[in-house]
């Protein structure tokens, strides 16, 4: 599971910070969080391949979290894109979306599929057999949804020495991956558990802007390995936070605490704040494994025990 942050801060874009938008790599599929204005050159500057995103979520239609979406939606037109595209965000999206393709005479030459969310209840928006990703409803000024995308548990893995010493045959490898026992020629019944090692275990990222401390989340991405959660403020501008429906960097240590998740990645920054490093000393007065996002950053999750490469 890679994440790769191609903006992390609130509200207009800069010379060097852009608003949100995130693709997450998992189990070989490629997810596009959020598209902010600005979100197309990033995917390029970070050596992205455009054609690998088939699914797009969007959490809510405030400009620094959508903006960029006509505009990548015309360059996979540009592109002769063939493949089939999904867009998961609130109700409406379709009609702005239709209603700017339509006043620019531009169709797309593939299909263009719209799931629009109106739910407050978490719901599966999205499932194959190795990944499963959900609704977090969320608390902000307009409707706003955030993800929790989760690694389904995998085959278990095959102990090639034990699998040669028996001299079984590869073609029931795939039965011993999914649990089987063996029964030799002999008879003998050789148990999986001698064959196999447990799979990897499965991994879970939750992705929470923007929202104002919620605790109604906690049930849904608690036991979370990695949760991304918007930090707007810091504790000296909490009345901005209450009013705008925003988070402290506080506030969000707080919900990684009791949601009980590993490690806690703050972004969403107002661009008032020009050093970023307070958000995480404020953070870590409540919860240790805090990490900054930044634009451009990627993070590995498959490294050791939730390492980070930075
Ligand atoms: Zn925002
Ligand atoms: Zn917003």
């Amino acid at each position: 599971m890679k994440l790769t942050i191609l903006g992390c801060y609130a509200a207009t874009p800069r010379t060097l910070t852009n608003p949100t938008s995130q693709v997450l790599e998992i189990r070989n599929r490629m997810f596009l969080i959020d598209c902010g204005e600005g979100t197309q050159v990033q995917l390029r500057k970070n050596k992205i391949r455009f054609s690998k995103i088939n699914h797009i979520f969007i959490s809510h239609l405030h400009g620094d979290h959508f903006y960029g979406l006509v505009g990548l939606i015309s360059t996979f037109m540009l592109l002769n894109r063939q493949t089939d595209l999904h867009i998961h965000g609130p109700k409406g999206i379709k009609e702005i979306i239709l209603l700017q393709l339509k006043y620019s005479n531009s169709y797309t030459g593939y299909n263009l599929y719209f799931h629009e969310l109106t739910s407050n209840e978490s719901e599966i928006v999205y499932e194959d057999e190795k990944v499963i990703i959900k609704t977090i409803p969320l608390k902000h000024r307009i409707y706003t949804n955030g993800f929790l995308f989760q690694e389904k548990i995998g085959d278990r893995k095959l102990n090639v020495e034990a699998v040669q010493n028996y001299n079984i045959e590869t073609c029931y490898y795939q039965n011993i991956k999914n649990g089987k026992d063996i029964i030799l020629d002999n008879g003998t019944i050789i148990p999986n558990t001698k064959l196999t090692f447990d799979p990897i275990p499965p991994k879970s990222y939750a992705y929470c802007s923007d929202t104002m401390y919620n605790e109604a989340i906690l049930p849904i991405i608690k036991d979370a390995d990695i949760l991304y959660h918007e930090t707007t403020f810091l504790e000296t501008e909490a009345d901005k936070a209450e009013k705008t429906m925003h988070s402290t960097a506080k506030e969000a240590a707080i919900i990684a605490q009791k949601a009980n998740v590993k490690c806690l990645l703050l972004g969403h920054y107002s661009t008032r704040y020009s050093n970023i490093e307070l958000f995480k000393e404020e953070a870590q007065t409540i919860f240790e494994n805090v990490e900054l996002t930044d634009d451009g950053k990627t993070f590995d999750f498959d490294y050791e025990s939730i390492g980070i490469y930075l």
